[in-house]
């Protein structure tokens, strides 16, 4: 280790808190320092260069040699760096991406209201909703109801909204919001088909619509494929009957794109793979390519007639809404996809390469469930791919695989006895193969760890 790496990681240890971290365990042990990235490949500061199969944090879709989100970041910075969008003020490139985002859209939305960040646009999310039944007079519609390990973000709202067991833990939720099941066949452990059990969790929905009382339920939220929880790709039977009782009853409907949005799952929206209505997207990280923090929500026309026909201020809004520069980041970001076809192309060519290669994992003795679809995936670890029994208590077999696939040069990720991936859409199939070998790498020796042969 250089000194300059051992300085920069003193100093970082005793000053600096980290996200979703174990505060104790890193002040003694410390981190990595990355201090590069090219393409698909981050370098941390002794040099040492890691495939990055997770996309920076689901961001960077477009790897991280974009000069040309850069260019417009400069030039934005220097043309006008910051002025806000309170005031009956406006700025080029904040019209010019909600114009964009429009564009890209499923059919049917009309406006946009920007964020800083994922978690923000599900907190502005409930203001919407609030403020909709508001408007049509129908105060009593605030209730939410979410799925258990679903993420949604992290501050108040939005760890109120999510499903993450340990975050609920460390906070005092809104008690307004409702969970029911996840679609999480493998984790469930029943002995239901996929779809069956995929339909008999869509129902719960309608089963919770009913205990609130539909007068009181203002909306329901979820990804289309949970991201963080673990790349839950529900059964086929789940979509379409979760959007039927959507479609039936009088409530919103809040897809959560934050991960999907941007060509994760094949299309430009995760609503789009799955046929779904939603009545809001949430978006944000690869809606900038992660260069720069910008989130926000996608409106429909039908909320949006109400919203911009009713008088009167919507109390909410954030210092940075429409920030420039975030926006100069999101227009030249889908400048290039769409340009590009970045996304088509990746679901025609190294998407299935990425979701075929992965599929050969489920003959290995320690794997017992390959899902994904698109650019995301998730390897099950099990000891006994029959009885789905674990590997070892408290995920530990996870931490150890994700462990060695970093020593080895691999950032992926670990969430319960999950292995995740979410390479970069521009990869290539030599890259991906690359990935797959030392992800097999990781699993043999996790295997020959826990006494697996
Ligand atoms: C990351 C994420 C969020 C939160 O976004 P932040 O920008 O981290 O606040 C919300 N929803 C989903 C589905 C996410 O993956």
């Amino acid at each position: 280790m250089s000194a300059d790496t051992r300085k920069l990681r003193e100093l970082d240890r005793r000053h600096h808190l980290h996200p979703f971290t174990d505060f104790k365990d890193y002040s003694e042990r410390g981190g990595r320092i990355v201090s590069r990235a090219q393409h698909i490949y981050i370098y941390d500061s002794d040099g040492n260069r890691m495939l990055d199969g997770m996309s920076g944090l689901w961001c960077c879709n477009l790897g991280y040699s974009q000069q040309g989100i850069v260019d417009a970041i400069t030039r934005q910075l220097r043309e006008l760096p910051y002025y806000n969008n309170f005031f009956q003020c406006s700025n080029q490139p904040a019209v010019e991406l909600a114009g964009q985002l429009v564009d890209v859209a499923p059919a049917g939305f009309s406006r946009v209201f920007f964020t800083n960040s994922g978690s923000e646009a599900n907190d502005t999310n409930l203001r919407l909703v609030h403020r909709y039944y508001d408007c049509l007079g129908k105060p009593h519609k605030k209730h939410i109801i979410s799925r258990r390990n679903a993420y949604h973000g992290s501050t108040i709202a939005a760890a109120s909204l999510g499903g993450m067991k340990a975050m609920h833990e460390q906070t005092r939720g809104l008690d307004y919001v409702h969970h029911i099941a996840q679609p999480h066949w493998f984790e469930a452990g029943t002995d239901e088909d996929p779809d069956t059990f995929g339909m008999r969790v869509a129902r719960e929905l309608e089963q919770k619509i009913d205990e609130l009382g539909e007068d009181n339920v203002a909306a329901f939220i979820a990804e289309p494929v949970q991201g963080a929880g673990g790349v839950i790709v529900p059964p086929d039977s789940y979509w379409p009957e979760v959007q039927r009782i959507c479609s039936e009853r009088d409530i919103l409907f809040i897809a959560d794109e934050v991960i999907c949005g941007f060509g994760r799952t094949g299309r430009w929206f995760g609503s789009q793979t799955y046929g779904l209505n939603p009545d809001l997207i949430t978006f944000a990280k690869a809606v900038t390519n992660g260069y720069m923090p910008l989130g926000g929500v996608l409106v429909s026309d039908g909320v949006a007639d109400v919203l911009t026909t009713h008088a009167g201020e919507f109390a909410h809004g954030l210092t940075y809404s429409g920030h420039p520069a975030s926006c100069a980041a999101g227009l030249a970001t889908l400048g290039i996809l769409r340009e590009g076809n970045i996304i088509e192309k990746a679901a025609a060519d190294v998407a299935p390469h990425f979701q075929s290669r992965l599929r050969e994992f489920t003959q290995h003795r320690i794997v017992g469930e390959v899902r994904g679809l698109g650019m995301f995936a998730a390897v099950e670890l099990v000891r006994d791919k029959h009885s789905r029994e674990r590997l070892a208590p408290d995920a530990a077999a996870a931490v150890y695989c994700r462990n060695t696939c970093n020593e080895i040069g691999l950032m992926v990720r670990q969430t319960g006895d999950a292995m995740i991936m979410a390479p970069p859409l521009v990869c290539d199939t030599n890259e991906i193969d690359s990935l797959i070998d030392m992800l097999s790498e990781a699993l043999d020796k996790t295997a020959a760890h826990y006494g697996v042969i």
